[in-house]
């Protein structure tokens, strides 16, 4: 049975109040926790947020990496994660130690990192990323020579489009590396009149036989600007959720079967409760990662 959220919701609607706290939360996150988020986003949109943060305390609801980006572009802020557990598994797969000594092997090339990474390796390279401007921020860096990391799917889709030499690193997404080309067939059979979106993040194949490449936040104005009642969404499943919140008269199904990311289901909205509650728990990154994580997410927020 589903479970009842009411008087939890409004305890949260009232200590955000009394404490004054503004609740931020990805697309990915839980229904319950979207329910009550103050905005919503996807990386790009979270970080450019976190740059003009109206209130001086702020609950991040989404992976740590992400909460993190917040304090780095946000130093003055109190910034709160619900659940110190909440990682990503991708970030986790590049060090700042493998970063410098690529750098020392490639020291010609223009680092670029996606933002799914720690501070520490954000702290190592040139500029940053998201799935939303990544081409956009490798054909903007003046040199043709560009080592991409961490993620080999996006960076292999921006290496297509691109006419520069793109290395890359072998790190991927458990969660979108899954999806394979017989789920979008699947999907398309049980729903031949959808359109099938696909976050980059996902198998090159997949990406290809897509009718549109999109991070999350561009799924959302894909299905504003189309004409199509119905959609098959190739991503994480709190994005179903999202996007049929914002459009309650157009059909979104999943992509052959239900994608999971286990670090943005870690927050309950219990653990957004006590959050709130005890005022825990306080993100800090060391003031050195800070100043040269935050160089490389700010050029990238000025593009
Ligand atoms: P978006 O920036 O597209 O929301 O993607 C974040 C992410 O972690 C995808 O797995
Ligand atoms: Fe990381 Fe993948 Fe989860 Fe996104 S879906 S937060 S990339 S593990």
């Amino acid at each position: 049975m589903k479970k009842d959220y009411k008087e939890l919701k409004e305890k949260i609607e009232q200590l955000k109040k009394e404490k004054d706290i503004l609740i931020i939360a990805h697309n990915y996150q839980r229904p319950e926790i979207q329910d009550v988020a103050d905005f919503l986003g996807d990386s790009l949109e979270l970080a450019k947020k976190a740059a003009n943060l109206e209130k001086e305390k702020v609950l991040f609801c989404g992976v740590t990496f992400m909460g993190e980006s917040t304090k780095i572009v946000a130093p003055e802020k109190t910034v709160l994660l619900p659940n110190k557990n909440a990682g990503c598994a991708m970030a986790d797969m590049i060090t700042a130690e493998d970063v410098r000594r690529l750098r020392e092997e490639y020291p010609d090339y223009t680092f670029v990192a996606y933002v799914n990474t720690s501070a520490e390796v954000k702290a190592e390279v040139d500029v940053c990323c998201t799935s939303a401007n990544a081409l956009k921020i490798v054909e903007n860096i003046d040199n043709d020579k560009i080592y991409f990391l961490p993620d080999k799917n996006l960076g292999e889709w921006v290496k297509r489009e691109s006419k520069k030499d793109i290395k890359l690193w072998p790190g991927f997404c458990y969660v979108h590396n899954r999806i394979t080309i017989n789920d979008l067939s699947e999907g398309k059979k049980l729903h031949p009149d959808a359109l099938a979106m696909v976050h980059p993040e996902s198998p090159i194949d997949v990406l290809q036989k897509a009718d549109a490449v999109l991070s999350t936040g561009q799924m959302i104005k894909f299905v504003n600007d189309s004409k199509k009642e119905e959609f098959l969404v190739g991503t994480e499943a709190g994005m179903i959720y999202r996007l049929s919140t914002i459009f309650p008269d157009k059909k979104f199904y999943e992509m052959g079967r239900e994608f999971v990311c286990k670090g943005m289901k870690r927050i309950t909205l219990e653990d957004v409760y006590n959050a709130l509650l005890n005022e825990q728990y306080e993100i800090t990154v060391d003031k050195d990662v800070r100043t040269r994580a935050k160089k490389a997410l700010d050029r990238m927020l000025e593009f």
